[in-house]
């Protein structure tokens, strides 16, 4: 049976949205996201205040999914099995087993590899919304690996061959399909 390794953030959990939310907090409007580590470029104060709040329990509890996401793992089973594969907020301390308990309340995944070293992971498929995880990962198990990048405002000029936009389940759908078939 193949195996399916999803990215959270930014492929089933609307992280910008989460940020959006605690900036305009502080009354900071969130311009389109141009780049992946966007939350490194907030003003000084903006990014005080995102990381004091995403350090608390509960932050990444409230992150939400996106519509569809639920039905389009239950899909996913269909074709593999489906681990997640999940960078933490080093700064939070509980972030692991809020996600942990995200994933199976969301999208009932219960399998999770938290790790920012996702070329580690072996997988079939790899959906990834961060081109330079996609590339280590890609580089590591040619051979056998087929990634899939998550379309997003930050990602748009990506060369990668193949590309779904954000929240199209699916289009997602049908392309993981592709890959492991
Ligand atoms: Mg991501």
């Amino acid at each position: 049976m193949p195996t399916i390794l999803l990215d959270i953030d930014g492929v089933l959990a609307d992280f910008e949205g989460a940020v959006r939310r605690t900036c305009a907090e502080v009354g900071h409007d969130l311009a389109a996201v141009t780049v992946h580590n966007f939350t490194d470029n907030l003003p000084a104060l903006v990014y005080a205040h995102y990381v004091g709040a995403s350090t608390q329990f509960g932050w990444c509890s409230a992150i939400e999914p996106y519509v569809g996401a639920y039905a389009f793992v239950a899909d996913l089973r269909t074709l593999g099995d489906v681990v997640a594969v999940t960078a933490p907020l080093i700064h939070c301390p509980t972030w692991e087993s809020e996600r942990r308990a995200w994933l199976l309340k969301h999208v009932g995944i219960r399998d999770v590899v938290s790790t920012r070293r996702k070329d580690l992971v072996w997988g079939d498929v790899l959906v990834e919304d961060n081109e330079d995880n996609l590339r280590a990962w890609h580089a590591r198990w040619r051979r056998d690996s087929y990634g899939i990048l998550v379309r997003h405002t930050y990602n748009t000029s990506a060369d990668w061959p193949t590309c779904v936009p954000a929240r199209d389940f699916n289009a997602l759908y049908e392309a993981v399909r592709r890959a492991v078939g």
